[in-house]
């Protein structure tokens, strides 16, 4: 059945050369303002802390955007105490009031987009148009969220003669957020307005490397009128204060997104019955991807170029969702690489906060290491079509495309989330799912093709959680394509969806005898 469509948040339109020119303005004024320093939000109060962790701009590390605090095991244990003692009025406030926080908090962030996409820029080096598309994202969570909220709470009755039966939701309790910062807006923000709306008392801990961006996200829920005690900012070393709140006893659930290795062993740790604990715990751990695209012999090759290009390198390819397998269908392999490479020859890697950056750094020298790991391996693997240089000083990958992959290599396997394609050839079409679905993950495909029955084929045998037919495979928009896939790509919940909220919440059955 179809629904009625949400009303997504506009894009800026930067044809029009006054939103332009004031976007560059903001990220020019917003640099007059980095080297800040921010605090942890802890029971209505900003609070000082011993550790510090610096945030550098990726694509000039000499550039600090700012200074955070971070909080100790002990600043941790208060913040749940606080949580706790705030979680009876919260879970009794009217759902109307919860949504009107996050509607508000939508209302700023429109508000504030401008400013929002420039630390964005600055802080993680995303090239502004992306910048954008994600404070929209961020604005959708926060009114989609409010509106299913909206529609949950209405109890369902399963009534027969003599016998009332009543369905309805409430709360978990306490509810840890670990965000990611490859969408260091959208992403704490989903996670954290959907707890918060579904009256559960939330702590987010943000990503090390862009929490000055989520500190802007926890001052917006503060202006928005967040109570004190339901919605704390406690950014911390996962390692020692993530670690400790996984396994805290009045935990009830996590929610993550990131590496399959730190979600795997997320839900491990929550597994465990601590002494004093009487709930199991709920976690939501949305991973990695290793996602393909198949190009089969009917394809629109210009449309499969610019759409593998826009997928692979969007972001320097640190997106879950990002294509890092192209499996080709012999017949069209040769044209297609040779225009694939074209394209990627005339991709503009640089600065994020440069006019004409299309493809900027990656997040910090760790990921660059790693990445050039993965470059050099994928040489042994395979053959270079097309390598770009990386500019200087940033932590900057210049995009790779690798053919002639085989389909168990390295570089065909594991998720490297950078700028680095595999090109895989394959004999035919049953092939081409074959070797589409023979990996660990679950998450996005593609399918470019005018052969209706390989579309046919791809919708129900490519195991994927969001499939694409004749476009790009990154850019989900919330409630129009619900985000997240299955298999060791995650929990298989989905991200700006109709089901999503549930987990967020407790169902109860009342019966009567009446
Ligand atoms: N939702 C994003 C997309 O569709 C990806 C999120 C992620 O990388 O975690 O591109």
């Amino acid at each position: 059945p179809q629904r009625l469509p949400f009303a997504n948040a506009p894009d800026s339109d930067y044809a029009q050369a006054e939103i332009r020119d004031r976007a560059w303005q903001t990220v020019s004024q917003v640099r007059q303002q980095l080297g800040q320093s921010y605090q942890p939000w802890i029971n209505g109060e900003f609070v000082s802390t011993q550790g510090t962790a610096q945030s550098l701009n990726p694509s000039n590390p000499d550039e600090v955007v700012g200074t955070v605090g971070l909080i100790s095991i002990e600043q941790a244990d208060e913040a749940v105490a606080t949580a706790k003692a705030a979680f009876t009025a919260w879970r009794q406030t009217p759902v109307a009031e919860r949504a009107g926080i996050l509607r508000k908090a939508a209302e700023l962030m429109e508000q504030r987009r401008h400013e929002l996409n420039a630390w964005m820029v600055l802080e993680v080096g995303k090239p502004l148009r992306e910048c954008d598309g994600e404070v929209s994202e961020a604005i959708d969570f926060c009114r989609y969220y409010a509106s299913e909220m909206e529609r949950l709470q209405e109890e369902t009755a399963y009534d027969i003669p003599g016998e009332t039966n009543r369905y309805h939701y409430q709360p978990r309790g306490i509810s840890l957020i670990i965000s990611p910062w490859n969408f260091p807006l959208a992403i704490p923000t989903g996670m954290t307005v959907a707890s918060l709306v579904a009256g559960n008392c939330t702590l987010l801990k943000p990503a090390e490397v862009s929490s000055v961006i989520a500190a802007q996200l926890a001052q917006i829920l503060i202006e928005a009128g967040i109570p004190k005690g339901v919605f704390q900012f406690i950014p911390g070393k996962g390692s020692t204060v993530g670690a400790h709140l996984v396994k805290h006893p009045d935990v009830h659930m996590i929610t993550f997104t990131g590496s399959q290795e730190v979600g795997c062993q997320i839900y491990r740790d929550a597994a465990g019955l601590q002494p004093g604990q009487k709930h199991l715990k709920r976690v939501i751990a949305e991973m990695g991807g290793k996602n393909g695209i198949i190009i089969d012999e009917s394809a629109d090759l210009d449309q499969a170029v610019a759409g593998v290009v826009q997928s692979a390198f969007g972001y320097s390819g640190q997106k879950c969702s990002a294509c890092s397998r192209v499996i080709v269908l012999e017949s069209v392999y040769e044209t297609f690489v040779e225009r694939l490479t074209e394209a990627v020859r005339s991709l503009n890697v640089g600065d994020a906060s440069k006019p004409g950056t299309q493809v900027g750094p990656v997040i910090d020298g760790k990921a660059q290491q790693r990445i050039r790991e993965y470059i050099a391996q994928g040489k042994q693997e395979g053959t270079v079509a097309v390598e770009l240089a990386s500019p200087q000083p940033g932590y900057f990958v210049g995009p790779i495309v690798i053919t002639e992959v085989a389909p168990d290599a390295t570089i065909a396997q594991e998720e490297i989330f950078g700028p680095v394609l595999a090109v895989l050839k394959v004999a035919n079409f049953d092939d081409a799912l074959r070797v589409a679905n023979g990996t660990n993950y679950a998450l996005t495909g593609g399918i470019y093709s005018r052969t209706p029955s390989h579309i046919d084929r791809a919708q129900v045998e490519f195991e994927v959680g969001n499939l694409y037919v004749n476009r790009g495979i990154t850019g989900a928009i919330v409630s129009r394509q619900p985000f997240g896939g299955f298999k060791l790509s995650g929990v298989g919940s989905k991200a700006g969806g109709p089901d999503y909220l549930l987990q967020f919440l407790e169902p109860r059955t009342v019966t009567e005898n009446i």
